[in-house]
């Protein structure tokens, strides 16, 4: 359920009501907006008698929501979410967000290296793979908490906001004493518990969409992640397994309206997983930028063919600022108009 405030509610007004959804023993999100706050009732199980809240001061409506998803929807909110990390490094407020990086840290004197050019193309935002998942149980799966201290010296020397993958509850500990913003992976778009987790995080989250995923149970890895309270979530199209040989996965571009239509949610195109060979990150990321995402994600690296994860898909240093200057002028064309 969603009840709408009155334009002129105050906060005595929505804290009675959160204090009503409360008693019901339900659990209430309240989501402030430029023209009003509504707030999203989570936790019922069947539908909840109206009627507890339409009388309520304050309350404008209460409408039941037929959707499977609630809080992620711009039925609940229709402001767009702008994730703000601090420092002007912001996803969803009209920027072009870049986070880009290698896939794994690998050593200091690698991932510095890829920090400057980061750096210098104006991106706010580092990767750097700490906890890898790997296909192979023998593949490099990432130096662990070393590789966390790295991005931290990284975020100290460079001013960049680092995002890096958690695998699992123990790992998630670590990825938040050290990083800015925890990526949930594509292997595990589904690990309710992880996503329950992470919804209890302080951390915004990049929720990566799984290999097989559908729209809607994208859209409810987010409310997962929604209804424990985290509102701050980007999602990041990342491609989906298809029978193309041409591509590692098929960069599914339409979901970007298609998310954009139905969530407030921020979304960014990861054009490195999303074709695996790196001709084809430039005009991907290009195309990306043009159905409107919010920012983009890239893999970098300086000497990609020695690198010990996605070297294939990752830019070299040349590459991936001829990338940025290309990007960033599509989406001032598309900003301009309005678009985005
Ligand atoms: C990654 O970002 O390095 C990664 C493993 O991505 P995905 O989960 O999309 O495969
Ligand atoms: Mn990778």
């Amino acid at each position: 359920m969603l009840i709408v405030m009155t334009a002129h509610a105050g906060k005595a007004e929505i804290d009675n009501v959160v204090r009503v959804v409360e008693t019901l023993g339900f659990r209430a999100h309240v989501m402030p907006g430029a023209s009003r706050t509504a707030i999203g009732v989570t936790g019922n199980q069947g539908a909840v008698d109206l009627s507890h809240f339409e009388n309520l001061p304050g309350v404008s409506e209460a409408i039941r929501v037929t959707k499977p998803y609630k809080l992620i929807s711009l039925d609940l909110k229709a402001d767009r979410t702008v994730v703000d990390l601090g420092d002007g490094a912001r996803i969803g407020d009209g920027s072009l967000a870049i986070v880009a990086g290698p896939c794994a840290i690998e050593n200091s004197k690698q991932a510095f290296a890829i920090a400057d050019v980061v750096q210098r193309s104006g991106a706010k935002f580092f990767r750097g793979g700490a906890f890898k998942p790997r296909t192979s149980p023998y593949a490099f799966s990432g130096l662990g908490e070393a590789a966390l201290k790295i991005l931290a010296d990284i975020r100290k020397e460079f001013g960049l906001k680092i995002v890096s993958e958690a695998l699992d509850d123990t790992n998630l500990d670590l990825v938040e004493k050290y990083a800015d913003m925890i990526q949930i992976g594509a292997r595990n778009m589904q690990n309710f518990t992880l996503l329950r987790r992470v919804g209890r995080s302080k951390l915004p989250v990049l929720l990566k969409r799984g290999m097989a995923a559908t729209l809607e149970e994208w859209l409810l890895a987010a409310e997962y992640i929604m209804a424990e309270g985290n509102y701050n979530i980007v999602l990041c199209e990342r491609g989906v397994r298809t029978f193309a040989q041409h591509t590692r996965n098929t960069l599914d571009l339409a979901a970007v309206p298609a998310v954009r239509k139905l969530s407030h949610l921020p979304v960014i195109v990861d054009a490195a997983h999303g074709t695996g060979r790196s001709y084809m990150v430039t005009p991907l990321a290009r195309a990306g930028v043009a159905v409107g995402a919010d920012g983009l994600m890239i893999e970098v690296h300086g000497r990609p063919e020695e690198a010990l994860s996605d070297g294939a898909q990752s830019l070299m240093f040349d590459e991936y600022e001829q990338m940025v200057r290309e990007v960033r002028q599509i989406h001032d064309v598309i900003a301009r108009n309005g678009a985005v």
